[in-house]
């Protein structure tokens, strides 16, 4: 459907109009249906943000993601490297002399 300059300045006027609706992405523009994916649920049976807005957010989703991702992988290794085998060992025996001196001074039953 073509969308003339008057239906679109009239349809601004009214955002949920039968030609299209401004999209409550990032755009913000005044788009026609053809440019909202389907939405059962939807309004008009359309999607709020336009497909352009949809595809944008998927990829900074998954953006996101991957930087979540890789923030816990370096914690992860950095972790790992502190917490050395020999230091692991090394702790339990202290927490394990702790206990039994707690203990054996009665504060632990
Ligand atoms: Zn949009």
């Amino acid at each position: 459907m073509e969308v003339t300059a008057k239906q679109q300045t009239s349809a601004l006027n009214q955002p949920n109009s039968s030609i299209g609706r401004n999209c409550s992405g990032v755009c913000k523009k005044f788009k026609p249906w053809s440019d909202f994916d389907k939405k059962s649920n939807g309004l008009n049976g359309h999607d709020s943000r336009c497909k352009v807005c949809i595809s944008k957010a998927k990829k900074s989703y998954k953006s996101k993601i991957k930087k979540h991702y890789r923030d816990a992988q370096t914690i992860e290794s950095k972790i790992i490297g502190v917490a050395s085998q020999e230091k692991v060992e090394q702790l339990a025996k202290i927490i394990a002399t702790s206990i039994i001196d707690l203990c054996d001074k009665g504060l632990i039953k």
